[in-house]
């Protein structure tokens, strides 16, 4: 799924640019301007930047557990902050997608946009009005890679995030306007459209200023646009704060309370997110709030995505699906821009290793493009 695409996305090959001030959290910049947007997480206040995950480690996963599950769920969980616990009948995502499994997702959409001319700085959602063809292009270059799912070039399309680019004005139409374009190339290929909602990019109260209703008012006329642009679902992803991910689970109940809700978050720092949300905290948090499916996305790679879903697997509870979302490895440096080191072989081998512990949605995030998806595909067939 898209994720971000580009800044919507994905990965952004560029050099990283600083934005402007934009004080969020201590001594991170995570959540400013390019540091969210394209889904970075490099700059940690320092006493969480300096915790590393050991890589070479090797990890206890506990045994595969079968795809079909218990009918019910059960869960219990944790408290639940703002959404009050609901009987979902059935998980709608299941049943809009049936019952093979694992269900391919799409990967990056930033690079693919600034590899066909978007300018360092413009923001992808700005193709959405100026440039859909080659939007268009990136969708139909997935959808010919075998993913199931096509993600709306909306990852950075909260107002928020447009005003850093003065498109606030213009958000229903970006909006619209991108989930149209996915939907006319999933038409073509039988295929479902995702409508992507990333960070907001402001922090909710203490740490920021933003209250829950503010949050949900934002991701509510995001989902509203996105709903006449004809999504299939909801998917909110990179998230780090479970009071914002209430915020869009809550958005898409009141503006789409048909549509399937996905949400992801990053767990980016020592296997939580920045917020220090562990991924069994999520699954039971997000599970109890009644979403479809839960999992991770972005991150730092494979190797730890693939901690991140066994401890996902183990907190599954019910029939809500699991997603699980890679970068292409961690980003290096060459020259003036970043290149991702997972190779498609890599992430095919991951991806494999994530269907035999029972992910249901796999794809790819920051650095995944159309041939990491191809060789995805070749691999679960
Ligand atoms: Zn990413």
């Amino acid at each position: 799924m898209a994720r971000a695409a580009i800044d919507g996305g994905r990965p952004s090959r560029r050099r990283e640019r600083e934005g402007p001030a934009r004080t969020t959290l201590p001594g991170g910049d995570r959540r400013g301007r390019d540091a969210a947007r394209r889904h970075r997480s490099r700059r940690l206040p320092r006493r969480l930047g300096a915790v590393r995950v050991d890589h070479g480690r090797g990890h206890s996963r506990r045994g595969p557990r079968p795809h079909r599950r218990r009918a019910r769920r059960g869960v219990a969980g944790r408290a639940d902050r703002r959404l009050p616990r609901r009987a979902r009948p059935v998980n709608r995502l299941a049943a809009l997608l049936g019952t093979d499994r694992p269900v391919l997702l799409d990967g990056g959409m930033g690079t693919l946009l600034q590899d066909s001319g978007l300018a360092d700085g413009d923001p992808g959602e700005l193709w959405n009005l100026e440039n859909p063809d080659a939007v268009r292009a990136a969708h139909a270059a997935y959808a010919e890679a075998g993913a199931r799912v096509l993600t709306t070039n909306t990852f950075g399309g909260t107002r928020p995030r447009l005003d850093m680019h003065g498109l606030g004005g213009r958000l229903a139409e970006v909006n619209r306007n991108a989930a149209r374009i996915a939907r006319s190339v999933a038409d073509e290929h039988g295929l479902l459209v995702a409508g992507d909602l990333g960070p907001t990019g402001e922090l909710l109260a203490p740490l920021g200023t933003m209250t829950p209703d503010d949050a949900q008012a934002l991701f509510a006329e995001q989902v509203e646009a996105l709903v006449e642009g004809g999504i299939d679902l909801v998917l909110v992803e990179t998230l780090s704060d479970l009071g914002e991910a209430d915020a869009a689970i809550a958005a898409a109940r009141a503006v789409a309370p048909d549509l399937p809700i996905v949400v992801t978050m990053s767990f980016d720092t020592n296997v939580r997110t920045m917020m220090g949300v562990r991924p069994a905290d999520a699954v039971a948090h997000l599970s109890a709030g009644g979403v479809d499916a839960v999992g991770a996305n972005c991150g730092r790679g494979p190797e730890e995505m693939e901690l991140i879903a066994a401890e996902m697997v183990q907190a599954r509870t019910g029939d809500v699906l699991l997603v699980a979302q890679s970068n292409a490895g961690l980003p290096q440096v060459v020259g003036d821009h970043f290149e991702y080191d997972a190779t498609p072989a890599d992430l095919a081998a991951h991806a494999e290793r994530l269907a035999a512990i029972g992910i249901d949605l796999v794809g790819g995030c920051c650095g995944s493009t159309p041939a990491h998806i191809a060789a995805v595909r070749a691999a679960l067939a």
